[in-house]
């Protein structure tokens, strides 16, 4: 099995190790047909793109798909769910902006709100103090579920990776509104127990490496093993194909 598109990839403009044209060689080298640049949304507090570099971003990838029309290229983001008031970090008027957006949460993004700042402190807390955990699924179920009724993006990333959710109450919403849950490389959310609990639901997922290095890129050697293990048919990842050898 390899993947057939890659969706989820950082550069410099956040916190990846390669440019913009690294990313693109190394899709290319990979055999990867479709590749998406995502990097980290306006509201992550360490290596948020920069609204002001936006168009400075989108020419260079419009450059590189003039130079590289062999791959077909897509300008992206990895927008923050910002906790449980379902803000993402950037407005549906942005959205626009983008070829493809991906949402998710991250503990370094700003809170919005106060809901939000609690969100995190409760997802830190419920570590060291059991009687928190309910109160961070809550918050994290809650918040996932608003963003995904407000705005129209595409996939959601490392589904419960960064604190406790209601993953079939997630899963149902996500099938509803199109939104493909993710198998991400980099996390180990969802694992092979949440695949195997959610099989009934016949989701759609994306694999992703999620690469922070060009070398990475298209790389999911975990996704793999974990899809073979939990029994998921490789017809529901959509982004996936069989390797020429096994026709
Ligand atoms: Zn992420
Ligand atoms: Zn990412």
């Amino acid at each position: 099995m390899k993947l057939r598109a890659d969706y989820h990839s950082h550069t410099t403009y956040s916190d990846g190790k390669g440019s913009m044209e690294d990313n693109v060689r190394a899709a290319i080298a990979s055999g990867l047909k479709t590749f998406a640049i995502t990097d980290h949304g306006f509201g992550h507090g360490f290596f948020g793109i920069k609204r002001r570099k936006l168009s400075k971003m989108r020419a260079e990838i419009e450059e590189l798909k003039k130079k590289y029309p062999q791959i077909r290229l897509l300008f992206g983001v990895e927008a923050n769910i910002r906790g449980s008031s379902g803000r993402l970090d950037l407005t549906r008027k942005e959205m626009e902006l983008f070829d493809i957006v991906l949402a998710g949460y991250h503990f370094g993004s700003l809170p919005g709100s106060l809901e939000d700042l609690t969100t995190h402190l409760f997802n830190f807390l419920f570590k060291f103090f059991g009687v928190c955990k309910e109160i961070a699924r809550r918050k994290n179920t809650r918040g996932i579920l608003l963003a995904m009724q407000r705005y129209p993006f595409s996939i959601l990333t490392h589904p419960g990776d960064k604190g406790p959710v209601d993953l079939r109450a997630i899963a149902r919403a996500a099938k509803r509104h199109g939104i493909a849950m993710e198998i991400n490389e980099r996390h180990k959310h969802l694992t092979v127990e949440e695949l195997k609990e959610l099989e009934d639901l016949k989701l759609n997922y994306i694999a992703s490496s999620d690469a922070h290095r060009p070398e990475n890129i298209a790389r999911i050697p975990g996704v793999l093993e974990r899809i073979r293990e939990a029994g998921v048919p490789i017809s529901r990842i959509a982004n996936l194909e069989e390797d020429e050898h096994e026709h």
